[in-house]
This record gives structure tokens, sequence and C-alpha cells, in this order.
């Protein structure tokens, strides 16, 4: 099976968001397992790739000139696209944090690209990722089968360029009212369209929850479902991570506590004995920030502390800072991106905090389990689908959910959470769980795997 993979980003050197894991660690359990897949990513400018093998695509002048170039990026065997509009500091982002102007004519020129790609190399299917690569089909008279993941419905590549829609083959399936929608049209076209949970699926057919796009999705009837996304569990393993100064895993917690006083120490507090509250995240309104901020006001009464490390939005970074420039060593925030520390906080967290307002999956509360730190979240999406309340389910709950988005609901969950973090035989079953189950990619790339066979059988 040789399968085209196109993508935005490909953890750990082009990363933004969870994009970035899955494409790494879908590709690398299905490399393992014998599926021989071609990642296309864009080259944003700084990328070395050794050894560099170049060929030209035929691509129109609006698109180029373009080039790929296959050897291996960190390790990794990939395809990087060269166009001149993709070559930015950032994916996505200006220095303020908001989306590029040009962002759809950019992910056309690439996903043009990857459509001349495709007709080189003629692969036995093609998967694509978000709105970046949806045009891809667009522009190809006789797709391979192909599959669509939905990462997040509320980013879809819409775009009144009308110049732009003259650009596709099939631009009836990319109109929506008169504007250009780059994910509408990969919803339409794709053989099969996937999304990262069960429950997010469930939640895009619904109006309130489908972010415009529910009865498109209803019309896919079972070419539409969901599949929960893995991490890779060999690079988020407590045990061997070398951005932690001690290691551990199921049977030697103790060790845990060392990180968790690393961690206090790299803050600038003292140890006291409290729980610590960690968060990684982009600065996002749908991250629930502003309610995971409000409930900075319960730290002092339920005797906890709190870590933010986030990264995105200025105005969420400004009310941040302001709140953690008035909670002393309560809470703190870390702006921007950074790796190691987000290791550190799920290695040295206690809890982990994720009040989404929506969460197509969600990969952060699965690092967290992970590396021992109990979630508290909200019950939408992945969430739903990997977090069970532990007052609720005594027997097997992992973490503590609140019962709906709003902030007295987010701190009565956190609260719950101290009082059971208070117990040491309750905790120690309930970080247990979180750590036994098997979070990697293994069973999603199965499931995938069906998905490739399925279609290519019926093609
Ligand atoms: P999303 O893709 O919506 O941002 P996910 O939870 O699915 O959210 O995945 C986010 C990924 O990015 C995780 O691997 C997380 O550890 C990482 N991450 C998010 N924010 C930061 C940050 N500020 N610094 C370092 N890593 C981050």
């Amino acid at each position: 099976m040789k399968v085209l993979f196109a993508t935005a980003e490909l953890a750990p050197l082009v990363k933004v968001g969870g994009l970035a894991d899955f494409s790494a660690g879908l590709v690398g359990a299905l490399r393992a397992k014998g599926v021989d897949v071609d990642i296309v990513l864009p080259d944003y400018g700084d990328l070395a790739l050794v050894p560099a093998d170049q060929q030209q695509l035929d691509v129109p002048d609006w698109a180029g000139p373009a080039t790929i170039r296959q050897g291996t990026l960190g390790g990794v065997e990939v395809s990087l696209v060269a166009v001149p509009a993709m070559a930015r500091p950032h994916p996505y982002l200006d220095a303020d944090g908001r989306g590029w102007p040009d962002n759809e004519p950019r992910f056309l020129a690439f996903s043009m690209a990857v459509a001349v790609w495709a007709t080189m190399t003629s692969p036995d299917v093609i998967h694509l990722n978000d709105w970046h690569t949806g045009a891809t089909l667009g522009f190809l008279d006789d797709p391979p089968p192909s599959v669509l993941t939905i990462h997040n419905l509320a980013y879809q590549g819409a775009t009144s360029g009308d110049r732009l829609e003259s650009f596709l083959r099939r631009s009836d399936a990319y109109d929506r009212e008169g504007v250009t929608n780059l994910l509408a049209g990969a919803i339409t076209l794709a053989d099969r369209v996937v999304t990262v949970s069960p429950t997010f699926a469930a939640e895009s057919l619904e109006p309130e929850t489908g972010f415009g796009l529910g009865e498109l999705l209803e019309a896919r009837g079972e070419a539409f479902s969901g599949i929960l996304n893995g991490i890779d569990t060999d690079f988020w393993n407590p045990a061997t991570d070398l951005h932690l100064d001690q290691h551990y895993d199921i049977e030697s917690l103790d060790n845990k506590r060392e990180v968790s006083r690393s961690l206090v120490a790299e803050l600038g507090w003292e140890p006291n004995g409290e729980p610590l509250i960690g968060m990684v995240t982009r600065l996002t309104d749908q991250k629930g920030v502003d309610l995971a901020l409000e409930a900075t006001s319960i730290l002092d009464d339920v005797g906890a502390r709190m870590v933010l490390l986030g990264s995105g939005d200025r105005s969420l970074a400004d009310a941040a800072r302001r709140v953690a420039d008035q909670a002393g060593d309560r809470f703190a925030f870390r702006d921007g991106y950074d790796e190691g520390l987000a290791h550190r906080i799920f290695g040295g967290s206690d809890l982990y905090l994720m009040p989404s307002r929506f969460e197509p999956s969600g990969l952060t509360q699965m690092q967290a389990m992970r590396y021992g730190s109990i979630p508290v979240v909200t019950d939408v999406g992945g969430l739903h689908d990997t977090v069970t309340d532990a007052d609720d389910f005594p027997t097997e709950g992992n973490g503590f959910v609140a019962d709906e988005v709003s902030g007295p609901a987010i701190r009565d969950a956190l609260e719950r959470a101290v009082n059971s973090w208070r117990n040491p035989s309750r905790r120690a079953e309930i970080i247990r769980r979180g750590m036994s189950r098997d979070w990697s990619w293994d069973a999603p790339a199965d499931l995938y795997n069906d998905v490739y066979s399925e279609i290519t059988s019926v093609h």
C-alpha cells in the first residue's frame, strides 16, 4: 500500500499544535506496520533536509515555481515542497499571533503542488489533513482513493477571493454560497472523511457544534466517522524523557516527586506540599484559557498552585500576565512555545487543567495521564472519549470532568480533584489508571489502515 500523506505540520520540527503530533505519530506507526507512506510537507524556509534529491513540479504560474526535495528531516523521510508563498517564519501566524492575510492562496499553491506530485507518483491512497490540503482533490481530474482527516472544524480556509475559485476544477464542491471553502470542498470530494474522536464526530453533526458544516458532514453518512488520536509513547515517556532530570514509571512514582520539586524551583518557588496544576496550550478561545484564569481565584482557598505555558493570542497572554502579577507564588505564566518546559510540566504537575470549549481530540490530556498528572477537563469531544470522572465512576475514573463549560463547573471539578489528590491511596489509583492505559498509535493506525483497505477495494 502506497500512501501520499499531505500535511502542513510534522513534529518535532514543524509544530504548531496537535496536527504535527498526528502526522509524526500516525505515519511512524503505519510505516512500522509496513505501509509505504510518502509525507509531503511545505518547506517554510529553514528546514535542513539530507540528502536533497530535487525535482521540478510542473505547476501553473500562480503557484510556482515549485520544487520537491526528498530526503530525511530529523531522521524521518519526507518530501518537502518549496513554493515561494510558503516561506515564512511561522506556518500560519505573524509576529502578533494573527493569521497571515494570504494564508488561503499560500496553501492553495501548496495543494496544487501536492496534486502535481500525486499525478507523478500514482499513490494507492491520498491522505489529506485539514483545509491546508483541502484543494488538492479539486485540482485532480482523476484522484486516487482519498481520505480527509479533520483536525479542527473551526478552521476551514474560507475565502471570498473569486479568483481562487476558478483555479479549482471542481469549484462547485468548494462553493458555499459564493464563498470558497477549502475544507467543505474536501469533505464533499474525499472518499472517506475522518475526524479525530468519535464524540467530536457526533458533535460535528449538530447545528450548534458543527461550525456550519454539520449538514454537509451528515450527507456523507457512513463515509464520515471518528478515530481517536494516539500519542507517540516513545517520545512521551517519563521513563526516558531527556527533558526530565529524573525518570519514573508506574512502579517508581517517588521519582516524580523529584521532577515536581525541580519544576517548582524552575518557577522560582519554594516547595510547600501543595498540588501543582499544569496547563500547556495554544492561547485561543477554544482552549478556555479565560476560564482557567478565572479558576485561579480558588487556588488560595483549595491550597494549590498552577503553571500555564501558552503561546498565541496576545490579549490572552496579556490577561495571563496580569493574573500572574497579582498571584504571587500561586500562579505562574510562561509565554511562548517551549517543548522542554511542556515536558517538565507534564512530569512535574499533579493535576492537569484543560477546560476546552470544544476539543476535536486533544493530546495534552493524554500526555498528562502518561506522565501521571490527573486531568481536569470539560466534557467535550475527545476529552469525553479519554477522561472518566473518578467521583462518578469510582472504580474506573482517571480524572475529573466538569459537567458544563462554565467557570463554576470548572472550579467545582478542580476542587474535587484537589480533594481527591489529598487522599494518597485514591490518588495512586487514579494515576495508575491513566498511566497504564495504552495511549499509543498502534490501535488508531490499524483503524486508518482499515480505511485505506476499504477505499482501495471499492474504488
Ligand atoms: P491543539 O492541536 O488544538 O493545539 P492538542 O492538545 O491536540 O491541541 O495538541 C497540542 C500539542 O502541542 C501537544 O503536543 C502539546 O504538548 C503541544 N503544545 C501546545 N502548546 C504548547 C506550548 N506553548 N509549548 C510547547 N508545546 C505545546
